[in-house]
Order: C-alpha cells, then sequence, then structure tokens
C-alpha cells in the first residue's frame, strides 16, 4: 500500500514511498508532486493531530520538539496508519542515531529582521521547509515624515512606484508619437491622482505580504528589532511594547535608507526617495541632487509628467555602468528637457517664507526650487540593530554587514542578505533570490549558494537601459583590452520614424564578447524603450554561455527594435566616433 516514510535528516521531514529509502531524484520528484496537488498540505494537517496524539508539535516540513522524546534519538518510532486520509499517510519515521536536533530551547528556528524584499522570501521559503520563523518589520518615519506598510523599500518606496510612475510618464511620450500615426487627442495629467492610485495599489500589497505570512504561519512583529544577545531580539512596537523572543537562527535583511550627506538644513529643506512616492502635492520645480539609478529615474519620469527638472551631478552619470551608454542617457534626458547642472554639489539648503527651498553652491545662491530631492546613494540599517550585543560589526560608513559566500556573518548563526551586506547589487531580486537559497540550504538541505555574477539591470530612465555582464569599462579591467572585442549598433524603433520630434532620438546596442573564448559574449547593453524586457530574455543567454556566432546564427524577429541584435556586425574601433545609423 502506497505511503509515506518519514526521515528526519539535518532537521527536515522528508516523505518518501513507504517501506524503503529512496533516492534524491524520487524524494524531490515526491515532493513536487505534493506541492502541485496540495495533498501535502492535507497530509501535514493530518500528520500534525496525529503527532500532537504523541504529546509531539508538528509543523509543515516536521520540526518536532526534541525534548518531548522520551528515550532520546538513537530509536525509530512508529506512526499509526491514517486510514481517512486522502493520501495514504502512513510508516514509520526513524531518528538517526546521532542527535541532530539541539534542543528547542529557542521560540523560534529562524527569526527575520526586515520585512522587504529579501526578507520576505526568505521567511516565507523557511516556512514551506517547515520552521518555526518569525518576522519582524518596522518602518521609522523619513526626516519629511512619510512611512508606510509592510513590504520593505521595493513594494513601497521603490521598484513599484518607481516603475509605475515611470510608465506613467512614458504616456506622455507616447501621445506625442501617436500624433504621427493620426492620432489627435491630447490629455492632461494630475499628479495627486496619479500618487492616490499608485498608493492605492501599494497598500493593496502591503495587506497581501500580511497575509501571505499569516496563511504560512509565519509570525509578524510590527516592530523594530535590535539585539540583546547572540540569540535574543528585543523588539519595540513604538508605541510602549517591548518584548523579547529568542531565535536559533537570525537573518538580518534590514535594507538601507537614503543617505542625505552633511549639508547643513538638508534634512529640514530636502525629501528624497522615501517621500516624492508619498507626497500628494505636485513636485513643482525640482532640483535632483545625484546622478546614478535613482537621481536620473526620479528626473526623468518627473520632467516627463511636465515640470521643470535640474541634476545636479557631483562628477559623472551612472558610476559603474558602460559610460557610453550612461553619456546617451544624458545627452537623450537634455534633448527632453531636463537640466544638467555638472560638476557641482550643493553646499547647503535653506527655507524660504513661501516654503520653497533655496540652495546653495559654494555658499553662493544657486536657485530656488520647490522640491529638492536628495538621490545621493543608499546607507545599510545594520547601525541600527546593536549588533555589538551579538558579537558582531559592521562598516560605520556604508551601514552594513559583511557575509561569507554563505551569506554568513561572523557569528555563525547569523545571516545577511539583501541592500545591508556589502559589496553586492542593491537589487530587489537579488535579495529575493539569496534569501529563499540561504533557507533551502538552512532547512531544506540544499547546496547551492547565491550567485552575484552576471545580474541583470535596469535603469528606467525615459529611455530604458538595461544590461548584464561586464560594461566595456570593466570589461577591459577584467580581461584586458586586447582581449575584448565590440560590437555595436544604433537602433531607432520603428514608431519613432512617424514622430518628426524624434528626428534625433536613437537607441544603442552593444555586445561585448571575449575574443580568446570563441566570442563568448560577456557584455550586453540595450538602450531604448522596453530595454527591461529584452535584458532579461540576454540575460538567461548569457547565463548559458551565448557566443556571438549564436546571436548570428538566430534568425531575428522582424519588425522588431532587439532584432539588430541578430544582424550586428560593426565592431567599435577605439577612438571612433558612435555609429550614427549603420555602425561606425
Ligand atoms: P528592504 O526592502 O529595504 O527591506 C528592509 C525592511 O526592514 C524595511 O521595511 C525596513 O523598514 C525594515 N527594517 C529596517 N531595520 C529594521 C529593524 N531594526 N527592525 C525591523 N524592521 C527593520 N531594485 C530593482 O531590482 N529594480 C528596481 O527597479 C529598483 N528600483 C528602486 C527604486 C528606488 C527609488 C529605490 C530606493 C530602490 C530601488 N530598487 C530597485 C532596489 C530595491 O528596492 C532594493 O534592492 C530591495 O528592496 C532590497 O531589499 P531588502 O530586503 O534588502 O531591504
Ligand atoms: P548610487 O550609490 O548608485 O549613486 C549615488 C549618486 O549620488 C552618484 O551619482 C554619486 O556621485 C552621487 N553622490 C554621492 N554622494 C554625493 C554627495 N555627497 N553629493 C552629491 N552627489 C553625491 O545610489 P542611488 O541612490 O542612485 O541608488 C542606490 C541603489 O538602489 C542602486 O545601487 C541600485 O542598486 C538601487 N536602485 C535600483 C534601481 C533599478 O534597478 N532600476 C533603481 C534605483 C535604485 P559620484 O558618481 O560622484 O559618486
Amino acid at each position: 500500500k502506497r505511503g509515506t516514510f518519514i526521515e528526519f535528516r539535518q532537521g527536515m521531514l522528508n516523505m518518501s514511498p513507504i517501506g524503503r529509502n529512496c533516492s534524491r531524484e524520487e524524494r524531490n520528484d515526491f515532493e513536487k508532486f505534493d506541492l502541485a496537488n496540495g495533498i501535502r498540505q492535507t497530509m501535514v494537517e493530518k500528520m500534525r493531530k496525529e503527532f500532537a496524539d504523541y504529546g509531539l508539535s508538528f509543523s509543515i516540513g516536521g520540526q518536532v520538539s526534541f525534548d518531548v522524546f522520551p528515550t532520546g534519538w538513537d530509536k525509530t518510532y512508529c506512526l499509526r496508519y491514517l486510514p481517512e486520509a486522502d493520501f495514504d499517510v502512513g510508516g514509520a519515521f526513524w531518528c538517526p542515531s546521532t542527535k541532530i536536533f539541539d534542543a528547542t530551547k529557542y521560540e523560534y528556528d529562524l527569526f527575520v529582521i526586515g520585512g522587504g524584499s529579501g526578507g520576505l522570501a526568505a521567511a516565507k521559503q523557511a516556512a514551506d521547509l517547515g520552521v518555526k520563523v518569525a518576522v519582524a518589520d518596522f518602518v521609522k518615519p523619513s526626516p519629511a515624515g512619510t512611512t508606510w506598510g509592510l513590504g520593505g523599500t521595493c513594494v513601497n518606496v521603490g521598484c513599484i512606484p518607481k516603475k509605475l510612475m515611470h510608465i506613467s510618464s512614458l504616456y506622455r511620450e507616447t501621445q506625442v508619437d501617436a500624433h504621427g500615426m493620426g492620432w489627435e487627442t491630447k490629455s492632461s495629467h494630475s499628479w495627486s491622482s496619479m500618487v492616490t492610485q499608485v498608493d492605492n495599489y501599494i497598500k493593496s500589497l502591503n495587506w497581501g505580504a500580511k497575509t501571505d505570512l499569516r496563511s504560512k504561519a509565519v509570525k509578524y512583529y510590527n516592530a523594530f528589532a535590535t539585539f540583546k544577545d547572540p540569540h535574543t531580539i528585543s523588539l519595540d512596537n513604538g508605541k510602549g511594547k517591548v518584548e523579547e523572543v529568542t531565535a536559533k537562527n537570525i537573518l538580518i535583511a534590514c535594507g538601507g535608507r537614503p543617505a542625505y550627506g552633511d549639508y547643513p538644513g538638508v534634512k529640514e529643506c530636502c525629501i528624497s526617495s522615501d517621500d516624492i512616492f508619498w507626497q500628494k502635492k505636485a513636485p513643482g520645480k525640482t532640483l535632483v541632487v545625484g546622478a546614478s539609478y535613482i537621481a536620473l529615474e526620479c528626473a526623468g519620469f518627473i520632467s516627463a509628467l511636465g515640470f521643470d527638472v535640474t541634476v545636479m551631478v557631483r562628477s559623472i552619470l551612472l558610476r559603474g555602468f558602460d559610460q557610453d551608454i550612461s553619456n546617451m542617457i544624458g545627452t537623450y534626458m537634455e534633448r527632453h528637457g531636463v537640466g544638467f547642472a555638472r560638476e557641482m554639489v550643493p553646499s547647503k539648503f535653506e527655507k524660504t517664507a513661501d516654503g520653497k527651498v533655496k540652495v546653495f553652491v559654494k555658499d553662493a545662491e544657486y536657485g530656488v526650487f520647490d522640491t529638492v530631492l536628495m538621490a545621493i546613494g543608499r546607507t545599510g540599517c545594520a547601525g541600527q540593530l546593536n549588533l555589538e550585543a551579538a558579537g558582531l560589526s559592521y562598516n560605520a560608513k556604508s551601514g552594513k554587514v559583511d557575509v561569507n559566500d554563505n551569506d554568513q556573518t561572523s557569528v555563525p548563526h547569523i545571516y545577511a542578505i539583501g541592500d545591508v551586506i556589502e559589496g553586492k547589487p542593491e537589487l530587489t531580486p537579488v535579495a529575493i533570490q539569496a534569501g529563499k537559497l540561504l533557507c533551502r540550504r538552512l532547512f531544506g538541505g540544499a547546496t547551492k549558494k547565491m550567485d552575484y555574477t552576471d545580474v541583470a539591470t535596469t535603469v528606467f530612465t525615459p529611455i530604458e537601459y538595461g544590461c548584464v555582464g561586464y560594461s566595456e569599462e570593466d570589461a577591459k579591467k577584467a580581461l584586458g583590452q586586447d582581449k575584448i572585442k565590440v560590437y555595436h549598433c544604433t537602433a531607432q524603433p520603428l514608431e519613432w520614424n512617424l514622430n518628426s520630434e524624434r528626428k534625433e532620438d536613437m537607441g544603442y546596442m552593444k555586445l561585448i564578447v571575449d575574443k580568446e573564448a570563441k566570442e563568448k559574449v560577456v557584455g550586453i547593453h540595450v538602450l531604448g524603450p522596453n530595454a527591461g524586457e529584452i535584458i532579461q530574455g540576454l540575460a538567461v543567454a548569457i547565463r548559458c554561455g551565448v557566443t556571438k556566432e549564436h546571436f548570428d546564427d538566430c534568425v531575428g524577429i522582424h519588425p522588431t527594435y532587439a532584432e539588430s541584435y541578430t544582424t550586428m556586425t560593426e565592431e567599435k574601433k577605439e577612438g571612433c566616433a558612435l555609429p550614427t545609423k549603420g555602425g561606425c
């Protein structure tokens, strides 16, 4: 009769066909089958009752309190058959003669500090693997007083509102393109209506995040977490309630917050990305300080929505990105109305009597703005965790912690992922992937580690820029100038040809290859509409080891913008101007 053999190994409950041990592959199939059909849940509910009969606690994945076993671990225990089960559950579970669980003296197997992209993904993965897990998430208001709900930066003050507002701004440009194709209507835009609708959507995501946790039996604390000792977390809900919990493993996933710099008056006068997406009042004449992702994305959508925007650039645009393309973004944005104040930093800020902001450069008045948005980078929140109590240190300048390739800090049971770790990309999918993989290793017997190489990203500027692999500058540094070849071309989306205002607008693509490895592609760059969508597919190709020949052999899709990748022949020559149309 088909049934279940329950095996405790490394703290995991595995299920396999009754009566014999099974191979890893079989076990994986079995678990997948269970999950896909929802059968596992049914079994688990039945089994939970069964375990209770024995006075044992049981949760999905088979966490059993150690100390309830009367005679130690070197025993084989039998469960009764469950004749009423939808799926025949029965058989035996055994424990190896070595002790594999610590006595469960901690309240949680895993405590996660931070309910953002990484923390929530990790907590849910851990719960799916049957461990007892809790998450603390607490948002301290920004200096301008903005606060938000569960879900972290991405959902509340990052990717989601940013992308929605970026799309909203693209509709304005699309309307202009549409005129070239017979459309004559012109509609107006309401900032406050956009913010209201975006924020209502975010609130629904906050709610979804909470219900998700509840359905997976993850305990959620809306409280600020600090370490009391290496296994004890103090939780302050900000309303006078402070409690302590203990956990066997702790995951730091507390992310980061915008940096403001130490310019006099900055916190009183300026806002950051923590505020702009929640501000019902239209930004008006805006100065954006900073010149990377956040600065250029925000400047892009604010400008395209009709406001006067200047970007104050300390040095270069988009440090770390391919500089040919970064400069093209600057040119495009400038042509579409964004002002750039180059090689400049503010020296102080003052509020005017009518609530505007007076900006000074080298202590001389530079201008008066309705809004000044500081986008000069982010600082990790590790400094607020009282890490000393856990025997951990952090980098005071970046607010981040160091981890090894196992996401482990210098205290073995304390892990960290996401924006709070030193030297890794600050991106939502990175935090999510790291969190899931970590929990699969900790509680699922898996071994796969987070691979931070070839992580694709997209800058959602008015002309989008997607890339994966090396920039041209980094490829030269890593492989040597003589070892790389750069293919490139300019391209125009078809519809732009019908818009006379688009005459000078141009997209661009670049493939960087390793000459000595059969032209293996080591960098892909795309500047143009929907670059994020395009680069997502190409990111998979680069993971598969794509070569230039693969691109050449691939038959393109016509008429698309991305088909130019399959017909790219021009090699970029050192010192040569970028191609107009058709190559250099
Ligand atoms: P977070 O999501 O920041 O979550 C950390 C959570 O922990 C927060 O809710 C915080 O309040 C909470 N917390 C902090 N300390 C404590 C404590 N002591 N106790 C309890 N809770 C605490 N990434 C992309 O991939 N694509 C994009 O398009 C993109 N756009 C972005 C746009 C902007 C404007 C910004 C700011 C970021 C953007 N990012 C984007 C980056 C992305 O949002 C982050 O990389 C991601 O959110 C990091 O996830 P995390 O889990 O590490 O931290
Ligand atoms: P970055 O750290 O990438 O860039 C900071 C910018 O501010 C740089 O242009 C820097 O100039 C400038 N700067 C730093 N200090 C000062 C100062 N004191 N005065 C004036 N300018 C200064 O930060 P971001 O805030 O743009 O982004 C943070 C992270 O968020 C990114 O790394 C990214 O991973 C993530 N993100 C991702 C997005 C996406 O995926 N689309 C979108 C937005 C954010 P300099 O070059 O001279 O140092």
